[in-house]
């Protein structure tokens, strides 16, 4: 099929890749020139393991191409996805700005019937909005038809969850479009689940909130471990060994950040507002988040007898593991009040440093885990990237002005590393480890 695809970030890069990796024709636009001329030349925008060879491969074979130029794009086209941004305003509303933008530029390039498919994550009646703009713009009396697709991939593991995803959901407007993307999908041999398009955008929206509710679950649970010596993690095995509960995010800490969970719990409380439903439940999963890292500081404020002079280092910088994506990264919070409360940061990251620098240049920047932990007061450890396992632990603790461990995901054994001769701080992990 030919595909078109609009917005080239981790999802509109990835999905391009991965449908041209299928055997399609794939035509990848962005308004971005830069990252489009990078692409053109087989440089990659950002770090997503395996993304690299799919898109080398592909171009190579002269299935996957990029440019600027959205209307030839359309032209050439039968499927267009739309991937771009909806970050948030400051309200918490989503900014529809960038959709409602490729949705004028389809609209301006249609000449024969298009499917326009909405991947990016939108409140619930976008694909109304996206029509009638389309309806609003278009030059020429063409039909199409509006699809919601959402997208459920996760950073770090962008290429196997969009070869493997767990569900495809297609809203369809009518029996014919929604054939359409079922035969696109259907090489993957996965799940999928036909809807109108507004059930669609809701899945997206309810499972984000779902899981941002479960990570805050976890972590009120591990702040009521502290205050009764239990201890959160095996808390939480045995909460996942039932299956109605399940196992994943189920791990507390410094909370969730990155580019989704924040803005589309937000905007799903919002969406709620402006539909008269009081969304008290997700307003307290927020509030529960954002009391995270003022713990953490108070905590570290405690321990070090006040901040100013410190120098406190970071292991880790990016969201999560396995990306190079900083928006909404739980570092940047805790940065931002060590500054404040004048400690010097240094911070180590094995992707995320070239983001990370562009954001707070203020801090300095290592070239490893050792050399974060050179004269340091404090270390954190906010991102669990496999590496951060397998470092010498003695060598960081010969290496730092006092060996004091604050652990924000729970990465490490309380008992090694007191042992080891730590100062070892965990979240919720009873009589074993120091708590928060
Ligand atoms: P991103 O910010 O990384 O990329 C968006 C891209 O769109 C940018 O390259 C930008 O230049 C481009 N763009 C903006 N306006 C454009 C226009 N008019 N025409 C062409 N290109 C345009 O975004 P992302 O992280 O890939 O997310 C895209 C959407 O998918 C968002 O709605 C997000 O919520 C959703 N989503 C993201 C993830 C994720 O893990 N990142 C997962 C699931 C869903």
């Amino acid at each position: 099929m030919n595909i078109c695809v609009i917005g080239l970030g981790y999802v509109g890069l990835t999905t391009g890749a991965v449908f041209s990796d299928l055997g399609n024709d794939v035509i990848c636009v962005d308004v971005d020139e830069e990252k489009v001329s990078a692409l053109a030349q087989g440089i990659m925008p950002i770090y997503e393991p395996g993304l690299r060879e799919i898109v080398l491969r592909n171009r190579q074979e002269g299935r996957l191409v990029f440019t600027t130029d959205s209307e030839e794009a359309v032209r050439r086209s039968e499927i267009i996805f739309i991937c771009v941004g909806t970050p948030p305003r400051d309200s918490g509303e989503t900014d529809l700005s960038q959709v409602e933008a490729a949705a004028q530029s389809i609209a301006r390039a249609m000449d024969s019937y298009k499917v326009v498919v909405n991947k990016s994550t939108v409140p619930v009646g976008t694909g109304d909005l996206v029509r009638q703009i389309i309806d609003r713009h278009k030059v020429k009396e063409v039909a199409f038809d509006v699809v919601s697709n959402p997208e459920f991939l996760r950073e770090g593991t962008a290429v196997q969850d969009t070869i493997e995803p767990d569900r495809v959901v297609i809203g369809a407007p009518n029996k014919q479009v929604a054939m359409k993307l079922l035969e696109l999908y259907a090489t993957l041999e996965r799940p999928m689940l036909i809807t109108d398009v507004h059930s669609a955008e809701m899945i997206k929206y309810a499972s984000n909130a779902f899981l941002a509710m479960k990570i805050s679950f976890i972590n009120a649970v591990a702040d009521l471990c502290e205050l009764a010596e239990a201890d959160v993690t095996v808390v939480a095995k045995g909460m996942g060994y039932d299956h109605r509960i399940g196992r994943e995010f189920l791990a507390a800490g410094l909370g969730f950040g990155g580019s989704c969970f924040p803005k589309d719990v937000e905007s799903f409380v919002r969406t709620a507002e402006g539909l008269g439903y009081d969304f008290r439940m997700l307003k307290e999963v927020l509030s529960v988040n954002w009391g995270r890292v003022p713990q953490l500081l108070t905590r570290m404020e405690r321990e070090l007898g006040g901040l100013s002079g410190k120098t406190v280092g970071l292991l880790g910088l990016s969201f999560k593991p396995n990306t190079d994506d900083m928006r909404e990264a739980k570092s940047l919070e805790i940065i931002g009040e060590l500054l404040s409360r004048q400690a010097d940061v240094k911070a180590y990251d094995p992707q995320a440093m070239e983001n990370a620098r562009r954001l707070v240049p203020q801090i300095k920047y290592c070239s490893s885990a050792y050399e974060v932990a050179e004269g340091a007061d404090a270390l954190v450890l906010v991102t669990e990237w496999r590496e951060f396992k397998l470092l010498n632990m003695e060598r960081i603790r010969d290496a730092m002005r006092s060996p004091v461990l604050f652990d924000g995901r729970n990465f490490y054994s309380p008992e090694k590393k007191t042992r080891m001769g730590f100062k070892y701080y965990g979240i919720g992990r009873g009589a074993e480890g120091t708590q928060w």
